[in-house]
C-alpha cells in the first residue's frame, strides 16, 4: 500500500496577508509554519498571519447570512 497521497506538491496562498508560497507536501508547509489543510481545512495561513482572527471573521460572516 502506497503512502505517497500526503506527499503532493501544495500551493498555498496566504488569507490574512496574501502571500503565496510552493511545498513539496503539505506537511511540510506545516513544518514551515503554515496552517493550511489537512491539519486545517478550514483555513490557509503563512507563519506570520495568526489564523484566529481570520477564522472569527468567517465564522461571523456566516452568522450574518
Ligand atoms: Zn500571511
Amino acid at each position: 500500500m502506497k503512502d505517497d497521497q500526503h506527499q503532493k506538491p501544495v500551493k498555498l496562498k496566504c488569507e490574512g496577508c496574501g502571500v503565496e508560497a510552493e511545498f513539496n507536501s503539505a506537511e511540510e508547509a506545516f513544518h514551515a509554519g503554515w496552517d493550511c489543510p489537512p491539519r486545517y481545512p478550514w483555513i490557509v495561513t503563512c507563519p506570520k498571519c495568526p489564523s484566529a482572527p481570520i477564522l472569527l471573521r468567517k465564522w461571523q460572516a456566516k452568522d450574518g447570512e
